[in-house]
């Protein structure tokens, strides 16, 4: 698998930084356990963190040493990594797991347990079940299962919103997510996933706020769904 939906810049260095809320950084890790192109950009975050940091430190470092630092942030932007453990989501870009098709990403363990065919999906309406992470203190993590050929309300977010499709597909005004791709959204992006046909699809979801739907219908919804 080889994702075409990347996490975007501003998630990459957050993430790197430690400073992503846990729901939005379990997705972005899931989304590290399978695409390596995002892992070598966390790493670059990473390296390039350091040596800011470094840079940072108040103190007396001479104009010379500035430079010298300067140039080894250029130059070790390209080179291999050497990154220490930092975060519970540190394994996830250490490379893909082994493919086992009842097995959900190692990082989403802690929140929905470790094989599909474990997973208590609660109806949500026709077509719609979900799972919300619990105890979480910030934001919300929930797993969503959308049946084949089906469209999701229209919706905007308050806050970001972090998708990772895990089985299936759909489409949206954005293109078409496959398994493993991310939409990785804004506050301004209003968008109506449509699943695609013959297969249901299984997507896990960090919201930093309340989803907002504009129909009567979906905000009368709203309350009962609880999201
Ligand atoms: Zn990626």
């Amino acid at each position: 698998m080889t994702p075409r939906h990347h996490l975007d810049s501003a998630t990459v260095v957050a993430f790197a930084a430690g400073t992503l809320s846990p729901a939005l950084a379990a997705v972005a890790a899931s989304h590290l356990e399978v695409c390596a192109q995002c892992r070598q950009q966390v790493r670059k975050g990473e390296r390039l963190g350091g040596l800011l940091l470094e840079q940072q430190q108040p103190g007396h470092a001479s104009h010379a040493r500035r430079e010298s630092l300067r140039q080894d942030i250029l130059a070790q932007l390209d080179e291999a990594p050497v990154a220490p453990p930092a975060s519970p989501f540190r394994n996830a870009i250490d490379g893909p797991r082994e493919a086992d098709p009842d097995r959900l990403p190692v990082s989403l363990h802690a929140y929905f347990g470790e094989t599909y065919s474990a997973l208590r999906w609660r109806w949500m309406g026709p077509g719609m079940h979900m799972i919300r992470a619990q105890g979480l203190q910030q934001g919300q993590l929930i797993l969503l299962k959308i049946a084949a050929g089906k469209s999701m309300p229209i919706h905007s977010h308050g806050g970001s919103e972090l998708t990772q499709i895990l089985k299936g597909a759909y489409t949206d005004a954005l293109g078409r997510f496959a398994v493993g791709d991310v939409a990785d959204l804004d506050s301004e992006v209003e968008h109506q996933p449509v699943t695609v046909p013959g297969v249901a699809c299984i997507c896990v979801s960090a919201l930093d706020a309340p989803l907002r739907f504009p129909g009567w219908l979906a905000r009368k919804l709203q309350p009962l769904i609880g999201l």
